[in-house]
């Protein structure tokens, strides 16, 4: 099995200067580790056409390549399956019929932490369950027996993070994000997840999962996110923040990457040159504040 880093994006649009430098970090991430990189287009869902191109093609531009053929989530549909019938099988899942209003509305169970699923379809008798099939398709859910996992990272050290009865398939038939990214990287060989650290509250869920399914679980590193001048996550409308449009104000994508290196405290120039400076114990621990760079 190979060892392996890896970016994987979804082609809902153009990346921006955060997506790009997330990514720029991943890639540094792997092959300060001697780890191959790997890219993965995360396409189950909201998929826009011309976007996956488009940011292949950006992410080159700013000097992230990649080590074998990018992998697509809708070709994968047999390994995802797969999982979720392995689990049924142990009797580890169950359909859920809730729309999100019944979720918010319903009591939560004691001691259940905020936003929970409160197990409403758990209790389901059989006739029950036939009647509401027959009105809704439904969802299917992990049957977990934790409430909470602890995951190590190699920023913000040990995070432990609420494990609930989480969605392994939507109701219109969509593999949930949760269960394609863990099955995913274990049939890559991906042993370093690098992304930023907005999804870190559901890792603890993944490296559940990952366990359930006899899979390693990769080492993880959670990275602060590009902000805006408010301090909100930085997006499309905030000016120029993609390469084209970057380009547009006279900004090329060399710069950007420049500019990009320079916020992790390493060297401008090409990524192999700022290699032998990156240290993961110097990266800054605060998000970086984009400011739009003069042409
Ligand atoms: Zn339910």
């Amino acid at each position: 099995m190979t060892s392996a880093g890896r970016f994987a994006p979804s082609p809902s649009g153009e990346l921006h200067v955060g997506n790009l430098r997330t990514a720029i970090l991943a890639w540094l991430f792997a092959k300060s580790s001697s780890r191959s990189f790997l890219l993965r287009v995360e396409d189950l869902d909201r998929a826009r056409s011309g976007a996956e191109a488009e940011q292949l093609r950006d992410l080159q531009a700013v000097g992230v390549n990649w080590d074998a053929a990018v992998v697509r989530q809708t070709e994968r549909a047999a390994l995802y399956d797969d999982a979720i019938a392995r689990l049924t099988a142990e009797g580890r899942t169950y359909e859920c019929f809730c729309t999100r209003r019944e979720i918010q509305e319903a009591p939560s169970a004691p001691h259940a932490p905020q936003g929970a699923y409160p197990g409403t379809c758990l209790r389901l008798s059989h006739a029950e369950r036939e009647i509401r099939r027959a009105s809704r398709p439904a969802s299917i859910r992990l049957r977990s027996d934790t409430a909470e996992w602890a995951v190590e990272d190699q920023l913000h050290g040990t995070f432990v993070g609420m494990v609930d009865d989480f969605v392994l398939r939507r109701n219109d038939g969509v593999t949930a994000y949760n269960l394609a990214v863990v099955v995913d990287d274990a049939a890559q060989g991906i042993d370093q997840v690098v992304r930023g650290d907005d999804l870190l509250p559901s890792t603890p869920r993944q490296a559940y999962l990952a366990t359930l399914l006899g899979l390693p679980a990769p080492e993880y590193a959670h990275v602060p996110l590009v902000v805006n001048h408010a301090g909100a996550r930085l997006a499309k409308r905030d000016g120029a923040v993609t390469l084209g449009d970057l380009a547009a104000v006279g900004i090329p994508a060399q710069r950007v990457r420049d500019l990009i290196l320079e916020s992790l405290g390493l060297p401008a120039g090409t990524l192999r040159d700022a290699l032998s400076e990156f240290d993961p114990k110097k990266l800054p621990k605060t998000p970086w504040v984009w400011k739009n760079p003069q042409a």
